[in-house]
């Protein structure tokens, strides 16, 4: 007897190198946190935006370095110390470079620098940050998500869960609470959520792939396929 293919036609479209692998969730805040503070012009608690440029004062053999922030409102301005009274030669060149043509990486690492916020006592506001997710599919067997996070900007679990997936915020701290992970969960450094949760994720693909046409063969389907949502 000629042994046909009987599964149905959804299974058959579902590449196997994606139904059983890992995700990896990279998120990427794409603005650096708010800083809440008394605005002189605007007589009252205002939101600080990083401009991204640094001010340098050079005062004999003391250099001065400031990261500007400006009122969301009026642009009244806000330096929060960098570096203080540091001699030239304890300075990096390549850093020294870095404040003076305003380096956008440099100004976001210390943007991000919980420290030096906390030593500016700035009160952080991440509450409406724009971040981008990225989605690689990695077909290492393992069923697992992978959050990873550089920086702390105040997201919850089960926002990021909710947007990633496409499901309602109920339904993604409901998933989150069989996995036993509070949906308050902060989303920095590298969370794994497993199972359930990779069973949402079967599920959609598999909706996903049965819903429309496939006229691609599981050989031409990569081990790494990316995918960028993007978050407020
Ligand atoms: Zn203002």
């Amino acid at each position: 007897m000629n042994t046909m293919d009987t599964s149905s036609s959804s299974e058959r479209n579902v590449p196997k190198s994606q139904v059983r692998s890992m995700q990896k969730w990279i998120i990427t805040s794409t603005e650096p946190p708010k800083i809440l503070r008394n605005c002189p012009k605007c007589g009252g608690v205002q939101k600080f935006v990083c401009s991204g440029n640094f001010r340098v004062n050079a005062n004999g053999r003391n250099i001065d370095v400031w990261l500007i922030y400006k009122c969301e409102e009026c642009d009244s301005t806000w330096n929060m110390t960098v570096l203080s009274r540091v001699k030239p030669e304890q300075i990096e060149k390549s850093l020294y470079t870095a404040f003076a043509k305003n380096d956008a990486e440099t100004a976001r690492k210390y943007a991000f620098d919980k420290s030096l916020l906390a030593k500016n006592h700035a009160i952080t506001d991440c509450s409406e940050l724009r971040y981008a997710l990225e989605k690689q599919m990695i077909d290492d067997g393992s069923n697992t998500v992978e959050l990873v996070c550089e920086y702390d900007i105040g997201l919850r679990l089960d926002k990021v869960i909710s947007e990633g997936l496409g499901i309602s915020r109920a339904h993604a701290k409901t998933l989150l609470e069989q996995n036993n992970l509070s949906p308050k969960t902060r989303v920095f450094g590298t969370i794994t959520v497993k199972e359930l949760i990779f069973n949402e994720i079967r599920n959609q693909i598999h909706e996903n792939y049965s819903s429309e046409e496939q006229t691609t063969s599981d050989s031409d389907v990569t081990a790494l396929s990316t995918e960028r949502i993007s978050g407020r």
